[in-house]
């Protein structure tokens, strides 16, 4: 049954035969659809198929999806500021100063981050809602739209990010293009994505948390994701696979949804508690041995 449906890579352009598995949304439950987890034998990237076109996309976004009302200081203080400080320690490694673009910025946390710090920061975000409360709460330079519609002026960026945004992307080389584009000669790239040869998404495959199907279109390894820059003519430097924000929540996720219909509240907490040890060890393992839940790769326009 499965070899009358003939795909080809949204990458590469190889034609893709073999599933490795099926799977749905179990993150949101925004619909009942089965869609298949293919490999390309080529470049490497997995994709979920069939490719959901624009209108169907928007349908698998809940509200909740953009926390667009958690905009208080202390909120930001104690949730999300250290998350936003140490991707920017990692970027301050290449360069202190700068005009950084954040693609999929949300409500702009990680731009008004790097505004402390001293970048000239702004950010480009699909949903209108979520840029609305970046400009309003903080005065942040976002525009909403896709970036693909949207216009910037060739060679303007020093340093272009995009925080767990490629996956979602429907055409992720026509956006890696006109990031080489915008970027300044020898500019740094930095992408962020779940990593498909980790050890979670191994262990735990279609229940994986950071699967995330339909809203995660692609499936990115270092490998693939290497090839693919390298082919847009990006030279990566290096590959980082700690996350203190995402592994361990990877893991937890992942776990804490196996769970059994009619469970006590005493069984949940008991399995929560030994889960959450589980999955820092996990966590740590996992990163230890270049294996983590997700991955940022650093690489260079040339
Ligand atoms: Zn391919």
């Amino acid at each position: 049954m499965e070899n009358i449906l003939k795909y080809n890579c949204g990458i590469c352009g190889s034609e893709l035969r073999v599933p490795k598995f099926t799977a749905y949304d179990r993150n949101f439950n925004t619909t009942g659809r089965v869609f298949k987890i293919i490999e390309c034998h080529t470049c490497g990237v997995s994709q979920t198929l069939p490719l959901p076109d624009l209108t169907e996309l928007i349908q698998y976004y809940p509200h909740i999806y953009y926390p667009t009302g958690s905009t208080s200081e202390m909120y930001y203080k104690n949730h999300i500021e250290r998350f936003q400080v140490d991707k920017l320690k990692k970027i301050q490694t290449y360069s202190q100063t700068g005009r950084l673009l954040d693609i999929g910025c949300g409500v702009g946390h990680f731009i008004r981050t790097a505004l402390n710090q001293g970048y000239v920061a702004e950010g480009v975000e699909f949903s209108e809602a979520a840029a609305a409360v970046g400009r309003e709460q903080w005065n942040l330079k976002i525009v909403s739209g896709d970036f693909l519609s949207n216009e910037f002026k060739p060679e303007s960026f020093d340093i272009i990010t995009l925080w767990q945004v490629l996956e979602h992307v429907r055409q992720p080389r026509e956006v890696l293009l006109k990031i080489h584009n915008l970027l300044k000669p020898n500019g740094l790239l930095v992408i962020a994505v779940p990593n498909f040869a980790s050890i979670q998404a191994k262990l735990f495959r279609n229940r994986w948390y950071h699967l995330d199907v339909p809203r995660h279109l692609f499936h990115y390894s270092p490998e693939s994701l290497t090839n693919i820059l390298d082919n847009c003519n990006f030279r990566v430097d290096n590959i980082d696979y700690h996350s203190s924000e995402h592994n361990y929540a990877g893991i937890l996720g992942s776990v804490m949804r196996i769970s059994p219909p009619g469970e006590s509240f005493i069984h949940k907490l008991i399995r929560k508690t030994v889960a959450t040890s589980f999955s820092r060890v996990l966590a740590k393992l996992e990163t230890s041995i270049s294996r983590g839940g997700t991955f940022t790769a650093f690489s260079r326009k040339y």
